[in-house]
Protein backbone atom coordinates (compact mmCIF):
# COMPACT_ATOMS: atom_id res chain seq x y z
CA UNK A 1 0.00 0.00 0.00
CA UNK A 2 2.15 3.61 -1.07
CA UNK A 3 0.50 6.78 0.34
CA UNK A 4 0.71 9.11 -2.52
CA UNK A 5 2.47 12.80 -1.73
CA UNK A 6 -0.61 15.14 -1.26
CA UNK A 7 -2.07 12.83 1.55
CA UNK A 8 -1.25 9.57 4.06
CA UNK A 9 -3.25 6.65 5.03
CA UNK A 10 -3.55 6.51 8.46
CA UNK A 11 -2.61 3.88 10.51
CA UNK A 12 -5.55 1.20 10.49
CA UNK A 13 -6.84 3.40 7.72
CA UNK A 14 -8.17 1.00 5.64
CA UNK A 15 -11.28 0.30 7.84
CA UNK A 16 -12.12 -3.01 9.47
CA UNK A 17 -15.18 -4.78 9.49
CA UNK A 18 -15.97 -3.30 13.40
CA UNK A 19 -14.72 0.12 13.00
CA UNK A 20 -15.04 0.54 8.80
CA UNK A 21 -14.46 3.65 6.89
CA UNK A 22 -16.95 6.18 6.92
CA UNK A 23 -17.00 6.80 2.87
CA UNK A 24 -14.90 5.36 0.66
CA UNK A 25 -14.39 7.39 -2.79
CA UNK A 26 -13.22 4.89 -6.33
CA UNK A 27 -11.62 7.26 -8.77
CA UNK A 28 -9.69 10.14 -8.80
CA UNK A 29 -11.31 12.23 -11.67
CA UNK A 30 -13.34 15.75 -11.20
CA UNK A 31 -16.23 13.02 -10.23
CA UNK A 32 -14.26 10.92 -7.45
CA UNK A 33 -12.58 14.59 -6.72
CA UNK A 34 -15.29 16.46 -6.27
CA UNK A 35 -17.26 14.06 -4.08
CA UNK A 36 -13.96 14.19 -2.23
CA UNK A 37 -14.13 17.34 -1.95
CA UNK A 38 -17.86 17.48 -0.10
CA UNK A 39 -17.36 14.54 2.13
CA UNK A 40 -14.05 16.26 3.30
CA UNK A 41 -15.56 19.11 4.13
CA UNK A 42 -18.81 17.54 5.97
CA UNK A 43 -15.94 15.67 8.55
CA UNK A 44 -16.43 12.14 6.81
CA UNK A 45 -12.91 11.53 6.20
CA UNK A 46 -12.99 10.18 3.57
CA UNK A 47 -10.27 7.76 1.52
CA UNK A 48 -10.23 8.27 -2.68
CA UNK A 49 -8.73 5.38 -4.18
CA UNK A 50 -7.15 6.63 -7.12
CA UNK A 51 -7.29 3.90 -9.99
CA UNK A 52 -5.56 3.02 -13.43
CA UNK A 53 -5.79 6.35 -14.81
CA UNK A 54 -5.22 8.72 -11.79
CA UNK A 55 -6.66 12.31 -12.92
CA UNK A 56 -9.26 10.45 -15.29
CA UNK A 57 -9.65 11.91 -18.85
CA UNK A 58 -9.11 15.85 -17.73
CA UNK A 59 -5.51 14.69 -16.86
CA UNK A 60 -5.69 13.32 -21.07
CA UNK A 61 -6.65 16.44 -22.41
CA UNK A 62 -4.81 19.58 -22.90
CA UNK A 63 -7.31 22.87 -22.82
CA UNK A 64 -10.23 22.90 -21.15
CA UNK A 65 -12.18 26.62 -22.38
CA UNK A 66 -15.83 25.15 -21.11
CA UNK A 67 -15.88 24.56 -17.31
CA UNK A 68 -17.39 27.77 -15.56
CA UNK A 69 -14.53 30.12 -13.64
CA UNK A 70 -11.83 30.00 -16.01
CA UNK A 71 -12.74 32.43 -18.60
CA UNK A 72 -8.95 31.87 -20.89
CA UNK A 73 -9.40 28.06 -20.16
CA UNK A 74 -7.28 25.88 -17.80
CA UNK A 75 -4.83 22.65 -18.43
CA UNK A 76 -6.73 19.43 -17.74
CA UNK A 77 -4.29 17.98 -15.43
CA UNK A 78 -3.99 21.29 -14.15
CA UNK A 79 -7.45 21.58 -13.37
CA UNK A 80 -7.42 17.86 -11.83
CA UNK A 81 -4.21 18.70 -9.29
CA UNK A 82 -6.16 21.99 -7.97
CA UNK A 83 -8.83 19.60 -6.87
CA UNK A 84 -6.53 17.00 -5.61
CA UNK A 85 -5.07 20.10 -3.26
CA UNK A 86 -8.58 21.32 -2.74
CA UNK A 87 -9.66 17.63 -1.56
CA UNK A 88 -6.55 17.05 0.52
CA UNK A 89 -6.56 20.47 2.35
CA UNK A 90 -9.77 19.02 3.97
CA UNK A 91 -8.45 16.05 4.65
CA UNK A 92 -8.96 13.32 1.97
CA UNK A 93 -6.67 10.63 2.42
CA UNK A 94 -5.41 9.44 -1.00
CA UNK A 95 -4.37 5.93 -1.83
CA UNK A 96 -2.45 4.81 -4.85
CA UNK A 97 -4.31 1.54 -6.56
CA UNK A 98 -7.42 0.13 -7.79
CA UNK A 99 -10.49 -2.08 -6.37
CA UNK A 100 -9.65 -5.33 -7.92
CA UNK A 101 -12.65 -6.88 -6.24
CA UNK A 102 -16.02 -5.70 -4.32
CA UNK A 103 -18.60 -7.35 -1.85
CA UNK A 104 -21.47 -5.07 -1.82
CA UNK A 105 -23.73 -7.94 -0.24
CA UNK A 106 -23.63 -7.09 3.17
CA UNK A 107 -22.47 -4.00 5.26
CA UNK A 108 -19.56 -3.05 5.64
CA UNK A 109 -18.79 -3.11 2.51
CA UNK A 110 -15.71 -4.89 1.39
CA UNK A 111 -13.29 -4.00 -1.38
CA UNK A 112 -10.03 -5.69 -2.58
CA UNK A 113 -7.33 -3.68 -3.34
CA UNK A 114 -4.92 -4.92 -6.20
CA UNK A 115 -4.61 -8.09 -3.99
CA UNK A 116 -2.98 -5.88 -1.70
CA UNK A 117 -5.12 -5.67 1.30
CA UNK A 118 -9.36 -5.04 2.10
CA UNK A 119 -10.87 -1.72 2.57
CA UNK A 120 -14.15 -1.45 5.20
CA UNK A 121 -16.61 0.93 5.04
CA UNK A 122 -19.71 2.02 4.95
CA UNK A 123 -20.58 3.76 2.05
CA UNK A 124 -18.86 3.62 -1.03
CA UNK A 125 -19.09 6.31 -4.07
CA UNK A 126 -18.18 4.76 -7.68
CA UNK A 127 -16.45 7.05 -9.78
CA UNK A 128 -14.28 5.19 -12.14
CA UNK A 129 -14.99 6.73 -15.49
CA UNK A 130 -14.67 5.29 -18.57
CA UNK A 131 -12.23 4.24 -21.02
CA UNK A 132 -11.01 4.52 -24.30
CA UNK A 133 -13.05 2.16 -26.58
CA UNK A 134 -10.61 -0.21 -29.21
CA UNK A 135 -11.52 -1.73 -32.62
CA UNK A 136 -10.68 -5.01 -31.39
CA UNK A 137 -7.93 -5.90 -33.62
CA UNK A 138 -5.13 -8.16 -32.96
CA UNK A 139 -2.66 -5.91 -35.05
CA UNK A 140 -4.34 -2.77 -32.75
CA UNK A 141 -3.27 -4.63 -29.19
CA UNK A 142 0.61 -5.39 -31.12
CA UNK A 143 1.31 -1.80 -31.81
CA UNK A 144 -0.61 0.22 -29.34
CA UNK A 145 2.27 2.12 -28.04
CA UNK A 146 4.28 1.66 -31.14
CA UNK A 147 2.31 4.17 -33.58
CA UNK A 148 -1.04 3.42 -31.94
CA UNK A 149 -2.75 5.74 -29.82
CA UNK A 150 -5.52 6.61 -27.87
CA UNK A 151 -4.80 9.89 -26.63
CA UNK A 152 -3.23 12.69 -28.90
CA UNK A 153 -2.38 14.93 -26.08
CA UNK A 154 -0.19 12.52 -24.22
CA UNK A 155 1.54 10.76 -28.25
CA UNK A 156 0.88 13.63 -30.52
CA UNK A 157 4.28 15.15 -29.91
CA UNK A 158 5.86 12.02 -31.57
CA UNK A 159 4.44 12.68 -34.51
CA UNK A 160 5.88 15.94 -35.46
CA UNK A 161 6.08 16.34 -39.46
CA UNK A 162 4.62 12.80 -39.99
CA UNK A 163 1.01 11.92 -41.93
CA UNK A 164 -1.20 10.58 -39.20
CA UNK A 165 -4.72 8.86 -39.46
CA UNK A 166 -7.64 9.19 -36.49
CA UNK A 167 -10.37 6.78 -36.26
CA UNK A 168 -13.89 7.74 -35.92
CA UNK A 169 -16.30 10.63 -35.97
CA UNK A 170 -17.55 12.14 -32.79
CA UNK A 171 -16.44 15.29 -30.79
CA UNK A 172 -13.35 13.11 -29.56
CA UNK A 173 -12.15 12.65 -33.17
CA UNK A 174 -12.71 15.65 -34.43
CA UNK A 175 -10.78 16.89 -31.43
CA UNK A 176 -8.11 14.60 -31.57
CA UNK A 177 -7.55 15.22 -35.16
CA UNK A 178 -7.61 19.45 -34.96
CA UNK A 179 -5.23 18.96 -32.15
CA UNK A 180 -2.90 16.42 -33.89
CA UNK A 181 -2.45 19.14 -36.99
CA UNK A 182 -0.08 20.98 -34.63
CA UNK A 183 2.78 18.13 -35.44
CA UNK A 184 1.33 16.42 -38.46
CA UNK A 185 1.76 17.28 -41.54
CA UNK A 186 -1.83 15.78 -42.72
CA UNK A 187 -4.29 13.87 -40.53
CA UNK A 188 -6.59 11.64 -42.30
CA UNK A 189 -10.06 10.71 -40.37
CA UNK A 190 -11.61 7.27 -41.18
CA UNK A 191 -15.15 7.18 -40.02
CA UNK A 192 -17.34 4.42 -41.06
CA UNK A 193 -20.24 6.48 -41.69
CA UNK A 194 -21.20 9.91 -43.83
CA UNK A 195 -22.53 11.71 -41.17
CA UNK A 196 -20.69 13.01 -38.25
CA UNK A 197 -22.10 12.52 -34.71
CA UNK A 198 -19.71 15.21 -33.41
CA UNK A 199 -21.06 18.89 -32.59
CA UNK A 200 -20.96 21.53 -34.97
CA UNK A 201 -18.36 23.36 -33.71
CA UNK A 202 -16.27 20.59 -33.85
CA UNK A 203 -17.17 19.66 -37.17
CA UNK A 204 -16.39 23.30 -38.04
CA UNK A 205 -13.13 23.16 -36.95
CA UNK A 206 -12.22 20.04 -38.46
CA UNK A 207 -13.53 20.73 -42.00
CA UNK A 208 -12.05 23.68 -42.15
CA UNK A 209 -8.43 22.44 -40.94
CA UNK A 210 -6.48 22.70 -44.57
CA UNK A 211 -4.38 19.65 -43.22
CA UNK A 212 -7.75 17.13 -42.14
CA UNK A 213 -8.94 15.02 -44.71
CA UNK A 214 -12.07 13.00 -44.55
CA UNK A 215 -12.34 9.44 -45.54
CA UNK A 216 -15.97 8.22 -45.29
CA UNK A 217 -18.05 4.62 -45.20
CA UNK A 218 -15.09 2.71 -44.05
CA UNK A 219 -13.59 1.09 -41.60
CA UNK A 220 -9.83 -0.21 -40.12
CA UNK A 221 -9.96 -3.71 -40.98
CA UNK A 222 -5.76 -4.12 -40.21
CA UNK A 223 -3.12 -1.79 -38.68
CA UNK A 224 -0.03 -2.57 -41.15
CA UNK A 225 3.29 -2.72 -39.61
CA UNK A 226 5.72 -5.46 -38.54
CA UNK A 227 7.03 -3.41 -35.36
CA UNK A 228 5.60 0.19 -35.51
CA UNK A 229 2.57 1.56 -37.14
CA UNK A 230 3.17 1.62 -41.44
CA UNK A 231 -0.16 2.16 -42.81
CA UNK A 232 -3.83 0.55 -42.31
CA UNK A 233 -6.05 -1.54 -44.45
CA UNK A 234 -8.98 0.29 -45.06
CA UNK A 235 -12.31 -1.42 -46.19
CA UNK A 236 -15.37 0.45 -47.76
CA UNK A 237 -18.94 -0.73 -45.69
CA UNK A 238 -20.83 0.03 -48.83
CA UNK A 239 -18.70 -1.44 -51.94
CA UNK A 240 -16.77 -4.04 -49.49
CA UNK A 241 -13.35 -2.77 -51.41
CA UNK A 242 -10.22 -2.73 -49.55
CA UNK A 243 -7.81 -0.35 -49.60
CA UNK A 244 -4.50 0.69 -47.59
CA UNK A 245 -3.36 3.60 -46.74
CA UNK A 246 0.57 4.66 -45.86
CA UNK A 247 0.64 6.27 -42.56
CA UNK A 248 3.25 6.48 -39.40
CA UNK A 249 0.32 6.76 -36.36
CA UNK A 250 -3.19 5.63 -35.87
CA UNK A 251 -5.16 7.27 -33.03
CA UNK A 252 -8.51 5.51 -31.97
CA UNK A 253 -10.77 8.02 -30.79
CA UNK A 254 -13.99 5.55 -30.81
CA UNK A 255 -15.53 6.38 -27.71
CA UNK A 256 -14.72 4.81 -24.12
CA UNK A 257 -16.07 1.83 -22.44
CA UNK A 258 -17.22 2.24 -18.44
CA UNK A 259 -14.71 0.92 -15.87
CA UNK A 260 -17.46 -0.87 -13.95
CA UNK A 261 -16.53 -4.85 -14.78
CA UNK A 262 -15.56 -5.22 -10.86
CA UNK A 263 -19.10 -4.42 -9.78
CA UNK A 264 -20.76 -6.83 -12.26
CA UNK A 265 -23.18 -9.37 -10.54
CA UNK A 266 -23.50 -6.96 -7.48
CA UNK A 267 -25.09 -3.72 -8.92
CA UNK A 268 -27.49 -2.87 -11.65
CA UNK A 269 -25.79 -1.91 -14.82
CA UNK A 270 -26.91 -1.00 -18.25
CA UNK A 271 -26.37 -2.96 -21.19
CA UNK A 272 -23.21 -1.31 -22.12
CA UNK A 273 -21.69 -1.79 -18.72
CA UNK A 274 -22.74 2.20 -17.19
CA UNK A 275 -24.04 1.94 -13.81
CA UNK A 276 -28.01 2.59 -13.56
CA UNK A 277 -28.98 5.36 -11.29
CA UNK A 278 -32.34 7.37 -11.47
CA UNK A 279 -32.17 11.20 -11.35
CA UNK A 280 -29.75 11.08 -8.46
CA UNK A 281 -26.23 9.07 -7.77
CA UNK A 282 -27.75 5.88 -5.56
CA UNK A 283 -27.80 2.79 -7.28
CA UNK A 284 -29.96 -0.88 -7.05
CA UNK A 285 -27.65 -1.22 -3.48
CA UNK A 286 -28.45 0.82 -0.40
CA UNK A 287 -24.74 3.00 0.73
CA UNK A 288 -23.29 2.48 -2.56
CA UNK A 289 -23.77 5.92 -5.01
CA UNK A 290 -22.12 6.30 -8.61
CA UNK A 291 -20.79 9.34 -10.09
CA UNK A 292 -19.38 10.70 -13.23
CA UNK A 293 -18.67 9.08 -16.71
CA UNK A 294 -19.27 5.19 -14.83
CA UNK A 295 -23.15 6.39 -14.65
CA UNK A 296 -23.56 8.89 -17.40
CA UNK A 297 -22.81 8.16 -21.50
CA UNK A 298 -25.02 11.29 -22.62
CA UNK A 299 -23.39 14.41 -20.81
CA UNK A 300 -19.95 13.09 -19.84
CA UNK A 301 -18.55 16.53 -19.44
CA UNK A 302 -16.05 18.09 -16.41
CA UNK A 303 -18.68 20.07 -14.90
CA UNK A 304 -21.74 17.24 -15.01
CA UNK A 305 -19.11 14.88 -13.83
CA UNK A 306 -18.17 17.38 -10.80
CA UNK A 307 -21.88 18.14 -10.46
CA UNK A 308 -22.87 14.33 -9.73
CA UNK A 309 -19.58 13.97 -7.51
CA UNK A 310 -21.25 16.34 -5.45
CA UNK A 311 -24.35 14.39 -5.35
CA UNK A 312 -22.69 10.92 -4.15
CA UNK A 313 -21.60 13.02 -1.72
CA UNK A 314 -24.74 14.68 -0.02
CA UNK A 315 -26.74 11.33 -1.03
CA UNK A 316 -23.51 9.52 0.91
CA UNK A 317 -24.04 12.02 3.72
CA UNK A 318 -27.61 12.30 4.19
CA UNK A 319 -27.70 7.95 4.21
CA UNK A 320 -24.69 7.86 7.28
CA UNK A 321 -26.89 10.65 9.05
CA UNK A 322 -30.48 8.41 8.28
CA UNK A 323 -28.40 5.18 9.76
CA UNK A 324 -27.20 7.50 12.91
CA UNK A 325 -23.68 7.54 11.91
P1 LIG B 1 -18.99 9.12 -29.42
O1 LIG B 1 -19.73 10.39 -29.44
O2 LIG B 1 -19.65 7.89 -28.90
O3 LIG B 1 -18.49 8.83 -30.90
C1 LIG B 1 -17.82 7.64 -31.24
C2 LIG B 1 -17.54 7.64 -32.72
O4 LIG B 1 -16.75 6.50 -33.03
C3 LIG B 1 -18.81 7.60 -33.56
O5 LIG B 1 -18.66 8.41 -34.68
C4 LIG B 1 -18.89 6.11 -33.95
O6 LIG B 1 -19.44 5.92 -35.21
C5 LIG B 1 -17.42 5.72 -34.01
N1 LIG B 1 -17.22 4.31 -33.68
C6 LIG B 1 -17.63 3.62 -32.60
N2 LIG B 1 -17.21 2.35 -32.62
C7 LIG B 1 -16.52 2.22 -33.78
C8 LIG B 1 -15.83 1.14 -34.37
N3 LIG B 1 -15.74 -0.05 -33.79
N4 LIG B 1 -15.23 1.37 -35.55
C9 LIG B 1 -15.29 2.57 -36.15
N5 LIG B 1 -15.91 3.64 -35.62
C10 LIG B 1 -16.53 3.46 -34.45
O7 LIG B 1 -17.63 9.22 -28.59
P2 LIG B 1 -16.68 10.48 -28.36
O8 LIG B 1 -16.36 11.17 -29.60
O9 LIG B 1 -15.57 9.93 -27.55
O10 LIG B 1 -17.53 11.46 -27.45
C11 LIG B 1 -18.08 11.00 -26.22
C12 LIG B 1 -18.78 12.16 -25.49
O11 LIG B 1 -17.81 13.10 -25.02
C13 LIG B 1 -19.74 12.92 -26.35
O12 LIG B 1 -20.86 13.29 -25.56
C14 LIG B 1 -18.97 14.15 -26.75
O13 LIG B 1 -19.79 15.26 -27.03
C15 LIG B 1 -18.09 14.39 -25.53
N6 LIG B 1 -16.83 15.06 -25.92
C16 LIG B 1 -16.81 16.43 -25.93
C17 LIG B 1 -15.65 17.10 -26.28
C18 LIG B 1 -15.63 18.61 -26.24
O14 LIG B 1 -16.70 19.22 -26.21
N7 LIG B 1 -14.49 19.24 -26.24
C19 LIG B 1 -14.51 16.39 -26.67
C20 LIG B 1 -14.57 15.01 -26.69
C21 LIG B 1 -15.75 14.35 -26.31
P3 LIG B 1 -21.02 6.15 -35.48
O15 LIG B 1 -21.21 7.63 -35.49
O16 LIG B 1 -21.21 5.50 -36.83
O17 LIG B 1 -21.74 5.45 -34.37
Amino acid sequence: MAASKDGEVKQGGLGTPSNPRSVVILGSGCAGLTAAIYTARASLDPLLVDGHEAGGQLSLTTDVENYPGFPEGILGPELIEKMRQQAARFGTEYLHGAAAGADLSRRPFRLTLDGRGEIFTRTLIIATGASARMLGLASEKRLLGHGLSTCATCDGFFFRGKEIAVVGGGDSAMEEATFLTKFATKVTIVHRGQTLRASKIMQDRATKNPKIVFVWDSVVDEVLGAETVEGIRLKNVKSGKHSELKTEGLFVAIGHVPNTRVFEGQIELDKAGYIVTHGNSKTSVPGVFAAGDCQDHVYRQAVTAAGSGCMAAMDAERFLEAEGH
